[in-house]
């Protein structure tokens, strides 16, 4: 059986450090081990039994109830002053068989999997990579949830894709402590799993369009989301170049999307009349400090996945962003006076308390 650890009295924070904000109650629940319930469906339903075991003892007090993922976001929208629940440890992943599959469905059953709340993006990668799959996008750091993703509407970074709640296609939420409470949403015309899968989860199916968008960016409100059905799509690569151009051009492009018939043209990424290919991703760097003509662009093209292309890790430690700790390591050696004024100024950022 899923158990849950509760904290009463407890102090919320972001991570951020927005708050912190008093709660009542904190839960944490976590799966029964694989070892004592093999079975991936077992274990979703053991630890629903369990959520709404947490929503019951919630309304017989009647109190309030709201899931959080990995507290990434900058504000307090996942805050409630009740009761809490965190999601990191529900994080069972599966692929779909074929009885699992809608007879009307259009989608390729090797591209569906279904997700519980609590995997980080990161997670979700590593997993469906194994499956030879990829997500169609995400950001550049992975480490929120994908129920906390969706909810918000987060990480559209490729063009024409959308956002990480666009590759959802269905939706389990659990709304309360009753039997008919579990819900399993797709949208009207376009099913994906069948009303056998549904049943498997103890789930009554409703699709339906306006409910369906309505829970899928639900800010926590809508419900608890304890799974949801995603659409991946084969491996693939991405080729990164990044380029100064003129202002004017960078901003068009960002604008119209007109590529094809742009000045940027990098000579490896055209099409077969020799015109400049659209970009699966497209980013201006805008320093508002400097008055230069032209900005840094980054811009990525999607590419058959293939397994010998170059490492791109030597490529990505000179590419990316550093951490805080570098960053500041660096700017301290060069203004090597300067280090115990800096050291001064953030030494209750970086030396631990005293006990
Ligand atoms: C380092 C960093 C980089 C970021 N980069 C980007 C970026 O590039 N682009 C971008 O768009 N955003 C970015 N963000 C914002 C972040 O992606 C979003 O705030 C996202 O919502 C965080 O997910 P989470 O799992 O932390 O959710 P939380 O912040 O924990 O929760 C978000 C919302 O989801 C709800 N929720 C969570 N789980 C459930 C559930 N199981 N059922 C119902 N509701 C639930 C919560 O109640 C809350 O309303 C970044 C944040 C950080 C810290």
């Amino acid at each position: 059986m899923a158990t849950t650890s509760e904290q009463e009295g407890s102090k919320w924070n972001t991570v951020h450090f927005n708050g912190p904000f008093p709660t009542r109650i904190l839960y944490k629940t976590t799966l029964e081990p694989d070892s004592k319930l093999p079975s991936k469906i077992d274990r979703f339903n053991d630890v629903a039994k369990e959520i709404q075991r947490l929503l019951k003892e919630t309304t017989d007090a009647n109190e309030g109830f709201r899931a959080f993922g990995a507290r990434w976001s900058m504000n307090n929208v996942a805050h409630h002053k009740d009761r809490m629940h965190f999601n990191e440890n529900m994080n069972i992943k599966k692929s779909i068989s074929n009885d699992e599959m809608h007879p009307n469905s259009s989608f390729k059953k090797e591209d569906l999997f279904l997700i519980e709340c609590g995997n980080k993006i990161k997670e979700i990668t590593e997993f469906i990579k194994r499956e030879g799959k990829s997500l169609k996008t995400c950001g550049a750091s992975n480490g929120q949830t994908i129920a906390g993703a969706i909810s918000t509407g987060v990480h559209g970074s490729a063009l024409n894709v959308g956002s990480v709640q666009d590759f959802v296609v269905g939706i389990n939420l659990i709304i309360g402590p009753d039997k008919n409470d579990i819900i399993y949403l797709e949208r009207q015309n376009e099913p994906a799993l069948s009303d056998q899968f549904a049943l498997s989860i103890n789930a009554r199916v409703i699709r339906n369009d306006a409910l369906f968008n309505a829970a899928l960016v639900g800010l926590g409100g809508f419900g608890f989301i304890h799974g949801v059905v995603i659409e991946t799509e084969d491996l693939y690569l991405l080729n990164r170049y990044v380029r100064k151009i003129n202002k004017s051009v960078a901003l068009d492009l960002a604008v119209t999307m007109n590529f094809k018939d742009s000045e940027f043209k990098i000579d490896a990424e055209v099409d077969a009349n020799g015109k400049p290919s659209n970009p699966y991703h497209y980013k201006i760097f805008i320093n508002p400090y400097n008055d230069n003509a032209d900005y840094v662009v980054e811009a990525m093209y999607k590419k058959k996945f293939r397994t010998d292309y170059p490492d791109p890790i030597p490529r990505i430690q000179t590419a990316l962003y550093k951490d805080l700790i570098v960053l500041f390591g660096k700017i301290a050696a060069q203004h090597k006076n300067n280090i115990p004024r800096l050291i001064k100024l953030l030494e209750k950022d970086i030396l631990p308390s005293v006990d």
